[in-house]
């Protein structure tokens, strides 16, 4: 093994994780990218600028960082793994390591602080999560790109009328035009998890579709919504106990017969519009 071993090779990788003590976390999500031109398509999607501050969540080895360290102005990383983040320590200086769970770290707070964008490998367990939370945020990047789960990235990008279409892609929709950029086989990680993974690139919407005084009702609508999915939104909105359900469909363009997965996002808003 040299000195920096290359986190694109699996042999050197697997050493290093020997060499370390270290197992790969399942629960903490830590599948290895180890595909070069994977890495390098996310860090490219990220479109990173030189004076521009790029926030990666998960970096564990490093493999994207050591990617995106040359192109941009700083880096700031959150790291849960102590031995990921000791490891990083050793690997790069030139970039700032917050040892925390991401969901605990005030992310609106790094965003004001002057970061745009976020590539990331991110750790599934809490991925769609984390990307509602940073697209609700007051300061949100103008550009995430993002590996996720090829399931979790097909909710991300659906159409209206597609079985995938839901909250996910609605919550974040308002403020991002979601695309889905590259399918990533199983292959390409070390270990392969069980299922295919996808490149997605989130960009913020110059005009978001909802303001931030309207969005906690929209979401709360949208999501008592979806949990009955199958229900026509006539029924859903009556058993809601809002009234006059007709008129107020009427004035939203919304069929009573309608279901939660064909409502585009735009009638959404005109109806927790209307509502409010
Ligand atoms: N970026 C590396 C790559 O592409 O090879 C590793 C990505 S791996 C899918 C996810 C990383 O996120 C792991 O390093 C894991 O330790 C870290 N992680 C898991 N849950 C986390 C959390 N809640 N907050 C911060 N980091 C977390």
């Amino acid at each position: 093994m040299t000195d920096t071993p290359r986190l694109t090779s699996p042999k050197e990788v697997r050493a290093l994780l020997e060499q370390l003590g270290h197992r790969p976390n399942k629960g903490l999500g830590q599948n290895f990218l180890i595909d070069a031109n994977i890495l390098d398509i996310i860090a490219n999607t990220a479109d990173i600028q030189s004076d521009e501050s790029i926030l990666e969540i998960g970096p564990g080895l490093g493999a994207l960082t050591e990617r995106i360290i040359p192109k941009a102005k700083a880096v700031t990383c959150i790291e849960k793994d102590p031995v990921m983040v000791n490891y990083l320590k050793s690997r790069f200086t030139d970039f700032t390591l917050i040892e925390s769970d991401a969901l605990d770290v005030d992310l609106d707070a790094l965003f004001a602080g002057g970061i745009t964008k976020v590539a990331a490998n991110l750790p599934y367990s809490v991925a769609s999560r984390l990307m509602v939370e940073m697209a609700e945020c007051g300061h949100r990047p103008a550009l995430m790109s993002l590996t996720i789960q090829k399931e979790v990235a097909d909710r991300l990008t659906a159409p209206p009328g597609d079985g995938h279409y839901g909250i996910l892609g609605i919550l974040t929709g308002v403020f991002y035009e979601n695309k889905l950029v590259k399918k990533i086989s199983p292959t390409c990680f070390l270990p392969p998890p069980k299922v295919w993974s996808a490149v997605v690139r989130m960009e913020r919407r110059t005009v978001p579709l909802i303001g931030n005084s309207e969005y906690p009702l929209f979401k709360q609508l949208v999501k008592s919504c979806f949990s009955q999915r199958r229900k026509q939104i006539g029924t859903i909105l009556k058993k809601l106990g809002i009234e006059p359900v007709d008129a107020l469909l009427a004035d939203a363009r919304i069929e009573h017969s309608e279901r939660p997965e064909v409502i585009e996002i735009e009638r959404w808003v005109e109806l927790a519009r209307l509502l409010a």
